[in-house]
C-alpha cells in the first residue's frame, strides 16, 4: 500500500524545509523525506551568511530578491532566526586587490545593479575600526547580513509542522519511478504524488541521475571554525580579496570563521572533517585582517558536506525527463542566503507561475554534451 500526498520533498535540509513549509501553507498535502535528520548536512554545517555582496552575475538577482525575506523570516516564521542586517564587506589589502574590487563595482554596475560600493580606507575603518592599518580599502553591501543557521532550521521545523508537514526522517529514498502521480521509493516504503521536489543537497544529483539525468556535482567538506568569545571589535561579515575567509562576530561574542576551505570528504560515512593545516590558513587570513585574534582559542572546527556543481551555479530547475519532479540542490557553498527565494522559485515551477527571479541559469539540462558550451559567467 502507497502512501499518497499532494507533494513529496526528498531532502529535510534549508531548501526542503522551506519548500514543504510553502507548500503545506498553500493547502498541500506535503510529506518530506530526510534520509538521515533533519538539517543535518550543508544547512547547519553553514556559516549563514546573507550576502549578494560579490555574487555570481547569475545569482544576484536571487540574492537580492532573498533580502526581503530573511528581513521578515522571523514574523513568518514566528521564531528568532537570529538574522542581523551588518553589512558584508570584501576588504582590499594591497593596491592589485583594490583594483579588482574596483572592476567589480563597475562590472556590477554595468548590469544595472547599485547595491555594491567601493569604499577607501577612511570610510572603511569608520565602519570597522578594528581592522589591521594596512587595509586599503573594500567592496560594501550595507544590507547584507547574517543569520543563524541552526535557529533558522528550528524554526523551519517548527513551522513545518505546525503547517502539517509530515516530516519522516530516517527515510532514505532509493528509487522514483515516472507516472501520473510519481512513485518514491525509500529504503522502508513506498509513497507517491504528482510532485515531487529534489532537495537532496550533494546527493541531488543521485536523485536526479535516478531518471537519467546527469549533473556534475562534487561533494566538498566545507570548514568553519569558531572561537570562544572575545570582546565586540565587528559589526559586518568580513571577507578580504587575499585570501579565502569570511568572518563575523555572535552576538555572545564568539567569531565564526569560514570561507570555503575545503576538508576531508568520508564519502562512505556522508561526513566531512576539517584539515588542521587549513584551518590555520584560515586563522592567519582572519588575524591578518584582525591582529588581536592570534591569540583567539578555537573552541570547534568543523566540516559540512555541501555540494558543488561544475560551473559553481546551482540546479533550479524543473526535470527535463520527468514531469513532476523540480530540482533545487547542488547549491555550492552560496545557499543559505538564497534558501527562502528558492522555496518560492520551487513553488512557481510547480504551479506554472512566472519566476519571481530569472531561473534559465540554472536549468538541470545545461551540463548535457548539447548545451555544453553555455557559459553563465
Ligand atoms: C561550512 C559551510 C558554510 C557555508 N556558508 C554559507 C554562507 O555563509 N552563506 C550561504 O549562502 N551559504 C553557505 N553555505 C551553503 C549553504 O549552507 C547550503 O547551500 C545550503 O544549506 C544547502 O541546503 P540544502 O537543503 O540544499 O542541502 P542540505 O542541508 O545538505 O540538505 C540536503 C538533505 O538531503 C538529505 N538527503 C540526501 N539524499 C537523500 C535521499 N536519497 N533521501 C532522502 N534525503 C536525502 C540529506 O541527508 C540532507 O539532510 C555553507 C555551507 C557549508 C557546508
Amino acid at each position: 500500500m502507497r502512501e499518497g500526498a499532494d507533494l513529496i520533498v526528498i531532502g529535510g535540509g534549508l531548501m526542503g524545509l522551506w519548500t514543504a513549509v510553502l507548500a503545506a501553507r498553500d493547502g498541500r498535502r506535503v510529506r518530506l523525506l530526510e534520509a538521515e535528520t533533519i538539517g543535518r548536512h550543508a544547512s547547519s554545517a553553514s556559516a549563514g551568511g546573507v550576502r549578494s555582496l560579490n555574487r555570481h552575475p547569475a545569482e544576484i538577482p536571487l540574492a537580492r530578491a532573498a533580502l526581503p525575506l530573511w528581513r521578515e523570516a522571523a514574523r513568518d516564521l514566528g521564531a528568532d532566526v537570529g538574522y542581523v542586517a551588518s553589512g558584508q564587506i570584501r576588504v582590499a589589502e594591497d593596491e592589485a586587490g583594490l583594483a579588482r574590487l574596483e572592476d567589480r563595482a563597475a562590472a556590477t554596475r554595468a548590469l544595472g545593479y547599485t547595491h555594491e560600493e567601493i569604499v577607501g580606507a577612511n570610510a572603511l575603518f569608520a565602519l570597522e575600526p578594528a581592522l589591521a592599518p594596512h587595509c586599503l580599502g573594500a567592496l560594501v553591501v550595507r544590507d547584507d547580513g547574517f543569520a543563524d543557521p541552526l535557529r533558522t532550521i528550528h524554526a523551519l521545523s517548527r513551522a513545518a509542522h505546525a503547517a502539517g508537514v509530515i516530516v519522516e526522517e530516517g527515510r532514505r529514498v532509493i528509487g522514483l519511478a515516472a507516472g501520473s502521480p510519481l512513485i518514491v521509493v525509500t529504503e522502508s516504503g513506498e509513497f507517491t504524488a504528482p510532485l515531487v521536489v529534489n532537495a537532496a543537497g550533494a546527493w541531488g544529483n543521485a536523485i536526479a541521475a535516478l531518471v537519467g539525468e546527469t549533473v556534475p556535482v562534487t561533494p566538498t567538506a566545507l570548514q568553519m571554525s569558531v572561537t570562544e568569545p572575545v570582546a565586540p571589535f565587528v559589526a559586518a561579515v568580513l571577507g578580504t580579496e587575499s585570501g579565502m575567509l569570511s568572518l563575523k562576530q555572535s552576538a555572545a561574542g564568539h567569531v565564526v570563521i569560514g570561507g570555503g576551505f575545503a576538508g576531508h570528504v568520508d564519502a562512505a560515512h556522508r561526513i566531512g572533517r576539517p584539515r588542521p593545516t587549513l584551518v590555520s590558513e584560515n586563522l592567519a587570513n582572519a588575524a591578518r585582517l584582525f591582529p588581536h585574534l592570534d591569540a583567539a582559542r578555537i573552541v570547534r572546527t568543523w566540516a559540512g558536506l555541501e555540494g558543488i556543481t561544475r560551473d559553481g551555479l546551482p540546479v533550479i530547475s524543473p526535470s527535463r525527463k520527468v514531469s513532476g519532479l523540480i530540482h533545487a540542490f547542488g547549491f555550492s557553498a552560496h545557499g543559505f542566503a538564497l534558501s527562502p527565494l528558492v522555496a518560492r522559485l520551487v513553488m512557481e515551477i510547480a504551479d506554472a507561475r512566472p519566476p519571481s527571479a530569472p531561473i534559465t541559469p540554472f536549468g538541470v539540462d545545461r551540463f548535457q554534451p548539447a548545451s555544453e558550451e553555455r557559459r553563465y559567467a
